[in-house]
């Protein structure tokens, strides 16, 4: 009988539940043995694990953050670490791991699998910064939660002639700020794709103010800097009556979007075919509404394509 390990590792994403859940029902439907693991990777060299069965993971499909919980962990960086990760999996007859998390847990995945442990990898990040997939798991609910946002800054902004910076997460990926402000109305998008001049931005508020617009909204990617130096910048030169939010945390939580629950239940049913059919050191990935897997290396190594032309289409809108 197969024992398979499943954890969750750095950044949590909302739909981290539903794919744990789908990890978990598939592999006990298909006659396996189910280990959680607590907390990543330390937990894994802490032997902090249960047993999971069909009622271990009922009522979480629509809930936010891990239950497994999720951590960073320097120790895993290490051989030394890594092998002490190897003894306990094996020290409880777990024979293969599933490992939902970011690029950094991806390459903890890809070491596994040189040590000679099966382990497959599903994308969890609100930051959709993972070129080989389409979509990670949590970007869309976190796209919607920054929607929300802007629409009810944009009610205040409106009623006292604000501008207003929204700065959002996403690392050194633009996405979120790109879809999230084009489906929130944004005037601006500032991205750390495209260099934007801070006299770029200017003029195109003094030019919508001409022509009567009363509020103005810049969304800015955490990747590219911070709000409030990108505030004093243009009070400067504009002397615009602004103001700043900093969304933070509540981006990483919430009840996951339908979208998200779909794709990580796709993804978590197909990491178990994978170990099932004894595929390792692999990613599950969507292209074209098509889940994909292929090596983990050669996810690792794409490089982004950002969406340059959805972006120059925001300045036609926004104009
Ligand atoms: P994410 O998976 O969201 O990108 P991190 O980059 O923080 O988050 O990685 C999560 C964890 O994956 C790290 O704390 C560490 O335990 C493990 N990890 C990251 N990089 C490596 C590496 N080079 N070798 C082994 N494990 C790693």
């Amino acid at each position: 009988i197969r024992t398979i390990g499943i954890l969750t590792s750095g950044g949590d994403a909302p739909g981290m539940n539903a794919a744990i859940r789908a990890v978990v029902r598939s592999a006990i439907y298909y006659g396996c043995k189910v280990y959680g693991i607590n907390r990543g990777y330390k937990g894994l060299i802490e032997e902090d694990l249960v047993e999971m069965n069909l009622s271990s993971v009922g009522d979480i499909i629509h809930r936010g953050g891990t239950i497994l919980k999720s951590s960073r962990c320097e120790e895993f960086k290490t051989e030394e670490g890594r092998l002490q990760g190897v003894k306990i999996l094996k020290k409880h007859n777990i024979d293969s791991l599933v490992i939902i998390g970011g690029d950094g847990s991806f390459i903890g995945a890809q070491k596994l699998s040189e040590l000679g442990f099966p382990a497959i990898g599903i994308p969890g990040t609100i930051d959709n910064d993972l070129p080989y997939t389409d979509y990670t798991i949590g970007f869309d609910t976190a796209m919607n939660t920054i929607i929300d946002a802007i629409g009810k800054i944009r009610d205040t902004s409106s009623s006292h002639e604000r501008v207003n910076i929204i700065e959002v997460m996403g690392r050194h990926c633009g996405d979120l700020a790109l879809y999230a402000g084009l489906a929130g109305g944004a005037e601006t998008i500032i991205v750390p794709e495209v260099d934007i001049k801070i006299d770029e931005i200017c003029t195109k508020l003094k030019t919508t103010q001409k022509r009567g617009k009363r509020h103005s909204i810049i969304v800015l990617a955490e990747g590219v800097g911070n709000a409030s130096d990108l505030g004093k910048e243009i009070i400067k030169k504009t002397s615009a009556d602004l103001r700043i939010t900093v969304l933070g945390h509540v981006q990483r939580g919430g009840s996951p979007t339908a979208f998200d629950r779909i794709l990580a239940s796709r993804m978590g049913a197909r990491a178990v075919d994978l170990l099932l059919d004894g595929k390792s050191a692999r990613v599950v990935g969507i292209k074209d509404n098509k889940i994909i897997d292929l090596e983990i290396n050669e996810a690792l190594s794409k490089t982004r394509s950002f969406d340059k032309d959805t972006y120059e289409m925001v300045k036609v809108l926004s104009i």
